[in-house]
């Protein structure tokens, strides 16, 4: 079988799990975006995805999606920073990246800001809530996001586009992300746009898109699995 055929068929499958849940969750389809997260698998298979229809991609680690970006910069893609972002990669991050899903300080939302000023672009920003109050993986505390969110929302260049989480190991997924919908019902109402929800990978899209992910995360699923990393 050809990777594009793999690709295809494992592309089918996660289609069909996102409208199964949303079937269940009396919901349209349509309101679900899939992300291809494609960390530590090649441009080829980015090109593979765009030719299958895929919009949306993914990566976690500047090092390595820069340079994927520039070999696909003549596809018509999206391409979503979802990694825990230091502020010295910034600049990099936003000469690619249209929405950066990981913004959990305000230093990190102003350093975004100042350079998508810099670099005439405009970047949406989602706000990361750390579901088990563990800031050490990423993440804002529930309580800082408000706050967090309103620099966002007020800062040049850059859009509040919603939430974004990660479940929490040994959690049921579909309780952390029952908290993260409530999270973010309380952040449209003070920002009605901000209606993006980034939640569910692989392994627990359907419990996301029962809670009302608008964006699922999906790499494994649509890849294989990933060789262990190696720095
Ligand atoms: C790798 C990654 C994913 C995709 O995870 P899979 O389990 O491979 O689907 C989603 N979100 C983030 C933030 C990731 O780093």
């Amino acid at each position: 079988m050809t990777r594009k055929a793999e690709i295809g068929e494992r592309l089918g499958e996660v289609e069909e799990r996102i409208a199964q849940a949303c079937r269940a969750a009396g919901r349209d389809p349509a309101e679900v975006t899939l992300i291809a997260i494609t960390k530590t698998y090649p441009a080829d298979d980015v090109r593979i995805l765009a030719e299958l229809g895929v919009r949306d991609v993914g990566e976690n680690r500047d090092q390595e999606a820069a340079g994927k970006a520039a070999e696909c910069a003549d596809l018509p893609l999206t391409w979503h920073f979802v990694g825990q972002l230091q502020t010295n990669k910034v600049r990099s991050v936003v000469g690619y990246a249209d929405v950066i899903h990981s913004v959990d300080r305000e230093r990190l939302a102003r350093a975004i800001s100042k350079e998508a000023v810099r670099a005439g672009r405009e970047v949406t920003c989602l706000v990361q809530v750390a579901l088990d109050d563990d800031p050490e993986r990423g993440g804002a505390l529930a309580a800082d996001v408000p706050a967090l969110a309103d620099v966002i929302a007020a800062a040049e260049n850059v859009r509040l586009g919603g939430v974004m989480a990660v479940a929490p190991l040994g959690e049921d997924p579909g309780k952390a992300f029952g908290r993260l919908r409530e999270i973010a019902l309380a952040l449209q109402s003070r920002h009605p746009g901000a209606v993006m929800v980034s939640a569910g990978m692989s392994g627990d899209l359907s419990e996301a898109v029962a809670n009302g992910a608008t964006h699922v995360r999906v790499g494994t699923a649509l890849l294989g699995r990933r060789k262990p990393f190696v720095r």
